[in-house]
């Protein structure tokens, strides 16, 4: 086929991704890389990217936040051009104001509500969301003021994932293998006055289903601050069946062993509680002073109560059962999947497509999967909007006077670059690779140090 000699180009279409974690990130480079007229800015409302990887990826592993090399890639030389300190929706620049100017809007927000127990209790002054949790030890600004009750020698964490096993592998780590991470001071201040000793695991089926991943499971069996006891009640003894799973058989032969190990007298202790599901949470004064758990049997794959009770004498309790999403405005959602409905990516009003919206990470497909499943997710979505972008509009609003107008003052990738730096510096001071700025303002006042201009990338 031969093109018409005097055609004008393809008219260059702009594409915002709204999220730099990593489903975001790994879309904006599918588009910047694909050759075809488009131009990407990744929007997101905290001042530095890498979303889940900066504030959910455990702060001890190092290894798996180097994953960052990789996403930053399209921004340096600019393919992608990085607008953080936006906030899209409400009190921020408003979607309908984005549709503006923009071509297709890939919305990558993720997952950020965590889901409740539903139990009695649940409200007292040290129940708390893993969510929340781990972003106030991640250094989340949203979360600085967090302050969770670590006075007591007694915790639990209810859940048997793998958000569960980093926030018992955190607390039952001492201080000085904290601090050579990248947590905030003041939270590495908190975990050194820390009197917790017992890190109570609950989790409400057998050994045979927990969806920890081996890796990570071995991780807590090799610690050296904290010894690891399985209340097994005789369950190994009585013989667990078998799962079919490759990762679940390697689940199961790890904690078998665990089960018949002695104890090391280390100075923590992290107990698993099979078969125990919370029933409510019991206060003094507003806080949390206890745990009641159930007893449960296995029932084929699931688990039923049998009414017998236990104490956890705790004075924190984490839920990690996992994300929900928040609907986001003007787009449909899923309630029962916590998702906006999506075919490959493109958001579906009923069976109908909504033109110029696509949608990639936990809000497309919900709370599961490692940072890879990420790539392929958004390498999926962008597909999509590749194949529409012929019929995808051509905007006509300015991008910087839109966000003005909405009172947004973007820290573009160079502004980020400061912030990095001073975390880098502030990481020399204390001995390690980086320490994180949590509060907002710092965050701004560093990555604004020598000029507060938005360059263009
Ligand atoms: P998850 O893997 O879905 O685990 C949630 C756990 O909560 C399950 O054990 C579930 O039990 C339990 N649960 C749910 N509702 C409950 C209730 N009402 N009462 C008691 N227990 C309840 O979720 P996650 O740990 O939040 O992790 C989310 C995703 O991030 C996962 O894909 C995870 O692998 C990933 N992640 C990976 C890493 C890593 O690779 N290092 C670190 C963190 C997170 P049932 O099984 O009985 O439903």
């Amino acid at each position: 086929m031969t093109s018409a000699p005097h055609s004008d180009p393809a008219p260059r279409r702009r594409i915002a991704v709204v999220g730099a974690g990593p489903s975001g990130l790994y879309a904006a480079a599918a588009l910047a890389a694909s050759g075809r007229p488009v131009d990407v800015d990744v929007i997101d409302r905290l001042p530095a990217p890498y979303g889940l990887v900066r504030y959910g990826v455990a702060p001890d592993h190092v290894k798996m936040k180097s994953v960052i090399r990789v996403l930053a890639k399209p921004f340096d030389p600019a393919t992608v051009r990085f607008l953080g300190n936006v906030r899209v929706g409400e009190g921020g620049v408003p979607l309908e104001a984005l549709r503006t100017c923009y071509s297709a809007i890939v919305h990558a927000t993720g997952t950020s509500v965590d889901r409740s127990l539903g139990v009695p209790g649940e409200d007292l002054e040290g129940s708390i969301g893993s969510g929340a949790f781990v972003s106030w030890y991640s250094g989340h600004p949203d979360f600085t003021k967090l302050d969770p009750p670590l006075d007591h020698p007694g915790m639990a964490v209810v859940g048997a994932g793998n958000v569960a096993l980093d926030v018992a592998r955190v607390l039952a780590k001492s201080a000085d293998e904290m601090a050579d991470t990248d947590i905030p001071d003041p939270v590495l201040d908190a975990l050194r006055a820390s009197k917790i000793r017992d890190i109570h695991i609950v989790i409400r089926r057998g050994p045979q289903h927990v969806k920890f991943t081996p890796a990570e499971l071995r991780q807590i069996g090799e610690l050296a601050n904290a010894d690891v006891v399985v209340h097994d009640d005789g369950l190994f003894a009585a013989g667990v069946p078998e799962p079919e799973e490759r990762r679940q058989q390697q689940n199961l032969a790890m904690l078998t062993e665990w089960a018949a190990r002695e104890s090391k007298d280390r100075p923590r202790c992290i107990h698993l509680h099979f078969l125990r599901s919370p029933v409510r949470l019991v206060g003094t004064d507003g806080r949390v002073s206890a745990l009641v758990v159930e007893r449960n049997v296995v029932d084929g794959d699931r688990v039923r109560g049998t009414g017998e009770e236990e104490v956890l004498d705790v004075g924190l309790v984490v839920r990690a059962i996992g994300y929900a999403a928040e609907p986001v405005p003007g787009l449909p959602f899923d309630a029962a999947t916590g998702t906006v409905p999506n075919a490959a990516g493109r958001v579906l009003d009923g069976d109908t497509p909504v033109p110029g919206a696509y949608v990639t990470g936990w809000i497309k497909r919900g709370p599961t999967g490692v940072i890879g499943t990420n790539k392929s997710c958004a390498h999926e979505t962008v597909a999509a909007v590749l194949e529409d972008l012929d019929s995808l509009p051509v905007p006509e609003a300015d991008v910087e006077a839109v966000l003005a107008q909405h009172g947004a003052e973007p820290v573009d990738w160079t502004s980020w670059l400061r912030l990095d730096a001073e975390e880098v510096r502030r990481g020399g001071l204390r001995g390690t690779q980086r320490v994180k700025v949590a509060e907002l303002d710092e965050m701004l006042a560093a990555a604004r140090a020598a000029d507060s201009a938005l360059s263009r990338g």
